[in-house]
């Protein structure tokens, strides 16, 4: 039957973010939105699946290199875990737009994550702040939350 679970994009719902059109390309340019720890929290109370999905294609465009954006993601891992806040995955789209099927607004990464989390999209959640994240959701099924700068936008 699979598992619920809430899928987090990261920069502008776990982050702040970046300039438009500029990556994030060290831990010290990583900043925790004030509220993310306390919605994870409630999502592990309510045994959901916690996984970021996050299009980074600085990598494919060589200004990020991939060790250091897995640092990014250990670190950012153990700092809301400090914070008693439980991520599962990270899953990230390295890529150009246009060359991969992982790239959101399309599916990869969701699908990915089903598979190896064996979850039950029809009773999971997507929260992000952009139009891709949005279009994902649609195209997967999953209910859709818009945030913007750590808050959830009402419509
Ligand atoms: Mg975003
Ligand atoms: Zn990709």
């Amino acid at each position: 039957m699979g598992r619920p679970c809430v899928f987090l994009d990261r920069d502008g719902v776990i982050n702040e973010k970046p300039p438009e059109h500029e990556y994030i390309l060290s831990w010290e340019e990583f900043r925790l939105l004030p509220n993310i720890s306390d919605w994870i929290r409630i999502f592990n109370a309510v045994d959901y699946l916690v996984i970021v999905l996050t299009n980074q294609r600085g990598v494919a465009r060589g200004t990020l290199p991939v060790e250091r954006l897995e640092e990014i993601h250990r670190n950012m891992i153990a700092l809301l875990a400090a914070q008693g806040a439980r991520i599962d995955d990270v899953l990230y789209c390295p890529h150009e737009e246009d060359s991969c099927n992982c790239r959101k607004p399309k599916p990869g990464l969701v699908e990915v994550a089903r598979a190896k989390w064996d979850i039950d999209l029809a009773r999971s959640l997507l929260i992000g702040d952009s139009s891709a994240d949005e279009q994902l959701a649609r195209a997967t099924g999953i209910r859709f939350l818009l945030a913007e700068n750590g808050h959830l936008v009402r419509r």
